[in-house]
């Protein structure tokens, strides 16, 4: 199957969920190709690669995330031409981006659901102060929540481990933050992105499966 084929078969499943496509597997070629199969948000995880693809690819309907963890040193080379960052979880990063960026920056607060230990996001106990600790910094909007389930083949387990973000969701929803301009989840990867569509992801990140090449 082509990118294209199996691009359309995965918009069959959706409503008005945003593929957005993680392009770390892939060259300039294939992301010219999502994007005459009608992709256009592209998601990179590492500043290099971020910087020498960007540089080829101008076609201005493109949409630019940065889905990887961000090295606060780093936040110079490319916080001017993302349009979203998906892995907000520390203020240090907060004061890096206020420090160089020149609009307000969408962004994405990520969160810890999974069993695995890990450095990256914050634990759910903690989003709601790390929002308010963000109304200091103009240059950041809080658009969504990104998560990554267990990695395990549990159906089950992958459900509520979406459904914490969705239910953390509702509550800071309630809480009507001025600095929240939006209440996406950012959820779902190739394996398990149909159970996140089930608890409610706005944002779907897929890499392998657009790129998969089967009969
Ligand atoms: C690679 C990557 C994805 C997509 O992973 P697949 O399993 O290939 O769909 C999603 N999110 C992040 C942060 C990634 O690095």
């Amino acid at each position: 199957m082509s990118i294209y084929e199996n691009v359309q078969k995965i918009k069959e499943q959706l409503t008005d969920q945003i593929i957005i496509a993680a392009t770390k597997y892939v060259g300039v070629n294939e992301m010219q190709d999502l994007l005459t199969s009608g992709i256009n948000h592209f998601g990179e995880n590492r500043v290099q690669s971020f910087v020498e693809k960007k540089a080829i690819l101008t076609d201005d309907r493109i949409v630019w995330h940065f889905i990887g963890s961000l090295q606060t040193n780093k936040v110079k080379k490319i916080i001017n031409d993302i349009e979203y960052l998906h892995s907000l979880d520390r203020i240090h990063l907060a004061e890096a981006i206020q420090l160089y960026r020149k609009t307000p920056l969408k962004c994405f607060i990520e969160v810890h659901i999974g069993q695995e230990e890990t450095k990256q996001g914050l634990s759910i106990e903690e989003v709601a102060h790390f929002i308010q600790e963000l109304q200091k910094y103009d240059k950041i909007e809080v658009v969504g929540l990104m998560g990554m389930a267990s990695h395990t083949t549990n159906q089950e387990v992958i459900y509520q481990d979406f459904m914490k973000l969705n239910q953390l969701m509702t509550f800071l929803k309630q809480q009507n933050y001025p600095n929240m301009t939006n209440h996406y989840l950012s959820m779902g990867m190739s394996d398990d992105y149909l159970i996140a569509l089930q608890a409610g992801a706005t944002h779907l990140r897929l890499g392998r499966i657009l790129f998969r090449n089967e009969e």
